[in-house]
């Protein structure tokens, strides 16, 4: 059995073992969005407010779902700790205030930049049947499968390095998204094909004409999803 201090009022403890779960939700404070209380139920009073150091809420767009999943992952950790702490056998009648016990470790070394591996190989071209090379990043990204458009820098970065690697024209649908394009009839390459022919040439590496590696820079949203992923740079 343990002591808990209550955070609104330091006066107040309580027992551990009248604690039936813990939750938590964001702290109303002005120290910053990024704040959570955990509270103790079922007397519904707050033991602990922390930040989770996720930076300011970003005003929309995906960057604002990876900010929320990131808050999520990081809040489950420091109840996870809380929990440790208040069924730790050592802590024995003490009473605690786990502002000072709870330290959760959130930072994970993020790199600015991913190395990544692509390939070049040969396919017939959807549009004129000539043979005509192909780019395409390997391996998987947050569990995900490479796509070109899946990191920000990852297309431009292509372009340069591939000239048959261009911006669809206009008259697209998908305009402005980058896709391979036949070296002969200049026709965009459905990316469909691509990938069907990646999925072949992953049986027969020797078709494979030229491997290589870039190096990525990542933007803020996609160092806080490498962040909450928790992956390691040498994936
Ligand atoms: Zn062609």
């Amino acid at each position: 059995m343990v002591w808990i201090q209550v955070w609104s009022d330091p006066n107040e403890y309580i027992r551990s073992e009248k604690i039936t779960s813990v939750s938590y939700r964001m702290a109303k404070t002005a120290a910053g969005q990024d704040w959570i209380e955990v509270v103790a139920e079922p007397m519904g009073r707050v033991i602990l407010q922390a930040s989770v150091r996720a930076g300011e809420i970003p005003r929309a767009g995906p960057g604002q779902k990876s900010w929320l999943r990131l808050v999520d992952a990081r809040a489950r950790l420091v109840m996870r700790e809380v929990i440790r702490i208040i069924s730790d056998q050592e802590q024995h009648s003490k009473m605690v205030s786990l502002h000072d016990l709870v330290i959760p470790d959130f930072e994970q070394e993020v790199p600015d930049d991913l190395n990544i591996e692509i390939q070049v190989w040969n396919i017939p071209c959807h549009h004129c049947h000539k043979e005509t090379p192909v780019v395409y990043p390997v391996g998987a990204f947050f569990g995900y499968m490479l796509e070109f458009n899946f990191l920000s820098n990852l297309p431009r970065m292509l372009a340069e390095k591939y000239p048959f690697f261009k911006k669809a024209p206009a008259k697209e649908t998908d305009a402005g998204e980058y896709r391979n394009t036949c070296v002969h009839c200049g026709e965009p390459q459905p990316d469909w094909r691509v990938m069907e022919s990646y999925l072949e040439i992953t049986n027969t590496p020797s078709l494979v004409t030229e491997k290589a590696q870039i190096t990525v820079p990542l933007t803020d949203e996609e160092k806080i999803e490498y962040r909450k992923a928790g992956i390691t740079p040498g994936w």
